[in-house]
């Protein structure tokens, strides 16, 4: 099988390098990619939101599919000329991806497939925007209404904040604060099948403790030791299989990754928001646990055929990821510093170093060229070792001016 995958973060990277561990991907190419990517696939500079030139390059590979990593060329609408030359492709098309694209409409298919969420308002104007905040009362959550690359949300008890945030953004979802411990849950759809994946846990917020601003994601780890019996299939009951449903009875079919991050409050389980594609980094500790060769898992979802796969395996140990970023991640990131320790990381062979923002030089040197820089993955048979291994990785990297979490996992390992 010959795979394209789109897109150049940690997420694609853990995408591709589960598909050349599986032996039906004869061949592996990504587009535009990153460093880490191009030792494990073939490179292509191709502008990812451009659906005229990814389908050219995969017609040009002759590829059997193509995996759409990020939001914004699914969002674009990059699925739909592939859809249009045969070419089977793993990613939603661009109006079951608004799903993820518009919070407002992520809403209205939530109310009509009965789907737990937290009460909201669509608003527009300043005086919509107060009086919705002024319904629910601190603390305030406020929602671009449009993709933010997980940085439009603003939780916060002070009110005039919340209503800077709405004024910045336009439209917003204003809703109801969601307490509980939160769950990221994927699962993989033709459109009418729904195979969910184990659940993991990233971690948001820059600093340890969740403090800090919010960000693309610090860390994740799997499984969720705390996690109540029986989730996975409540989620599948109540969220998932419902979405998928309404999605297909109003005649815009959702097949590729549906991404549920979900709150356990005190009165539930509660959909935060939906996510049109894998997590990142919450994909990097997961496909790390999954067995089952993926190209064909992912096959099966673009042909509609996944009815007929047997059942996903799965590692029983655990799997935990330390995302390093930049100086100055999220704000204002630094870039084009070389990264040392990348090998040394990745002696101890249960770890793997995953590149989100690295470039090669000409020298062939790694340089970081984004916020989030690198993702160092690690399993063990429990938590408490595959964050061992992990921050083991993480101390053999330099990078002038990094910064990581240190406390990533470290609450469920004492589980
Ligand atoms: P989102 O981009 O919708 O995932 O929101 C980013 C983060 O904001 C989430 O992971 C939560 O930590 C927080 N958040 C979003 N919605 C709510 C809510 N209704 N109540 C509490 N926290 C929320």
């Amino acid at each position: 099988m010959k795979v394209l995958v789109i897109g150049g973060g940690a997420r694609e990277h853990a995408l591709c390098r589960s598909l050349s561990q599986d032996p039906a991907v004869t061949e592996l190419h990504c587009a535009p990619g990153n460093a880490g990517i191009a030792q494990v696939a073939t490179v292509h500079p191709v502008d990812q939101l451009d659906g005229a030139e990814v389908t050219a390059l995969a017609r040009r590979l002759a590829a059997d599919l193509v995996v759409i990593g990020p939001e914004a060329p699914l969002v674009a609408g990059v699925a739909e000329p592939l859809r249009a030359a045969s070419i089977p492709v793993f990613g939603p098309s661009a109006e079951a991806a608004r799903l993820e694209g518009s919070k407002a409409f992520a809403k209205d298919v939530m109310a009509g497939a009965g789907v737990p969420t937290a009460r909201s308002y669509v608003c527009t104007t300043a005086e919509e925007a107060a009086e919705a905040l002024d319904a629910f009362g601190a603390p305030y959550v406020v929602k671009d209404d449009g993709l933010a690359a997980g940085k439009g949300v603003v939780v916060t008890s002070d009110r005039a904040a919340a209503l800077a945030h709405a004024a910045s953004c336009g439209q917003v979802v204003i809703e109801e604060y969601l307490d509980g411990p939160e769950v990221s849950l994927f699962a993989i759809t033709d459109g009418t099948t729904v195979l969910p994946l184990v659940p993991a846990q990233d971690f948001k917020r820059a600093l340890d403790g969740d403090e800090g601003p919010n960000t693309g994601g610090m860390g994740a780890y799997s499984p969720l030791p705390w996690a109540p019996e029986g989730l996975v299939e409540e989620v599948l009951r109540t969220v998932l299989q419902p979405t998928v449903d309404e999605l297909r009875h109003r005649g815009t079919p959702f097949s590729g990754l549906l991404y549920a991050g979900l709150a356990l409050t005190s009165r539930g389980t509660r959909v935060i928001e939906f996510n049109a594609r894998f997590g990142d980094p919450e994909t990097q500790v997961v496909l790390a646990r999954l067995q089952t060769p993926l190209a064909g898992v992912l096959l099966a979802a673009a042909q509609g055929a996944l009815a007929e796969l047997e059942p996903l395996r799965w590692d029983e140990g655990a799997a935990v990821t330390v995302v390093i970023a930049s100086e100055g991640y999220p704000a204002a990131p630094r870039t084009g510093d070389p990264i040392e320790g990348l090998a040394e990381a990745e002696a101890d062979g249960s770890v793997h170093v995953l590149h989100a923002g690295t470039r090669a030089d000409e020298d062939g040197r790694v340089l970081s060229a984004g916020g989030r820089v690198l993702s160092v993955t690690a399993t063990g048979r429990d938590l408490a070792e595959a964050r061992t291994r992990a921050y083991q990785g993480v101390g053999r990297i330099t990078l002038k001016g990094a910064h990581h979490r240190t406390d990533i996992a470290l609450k469920a390992a004492r589980q």
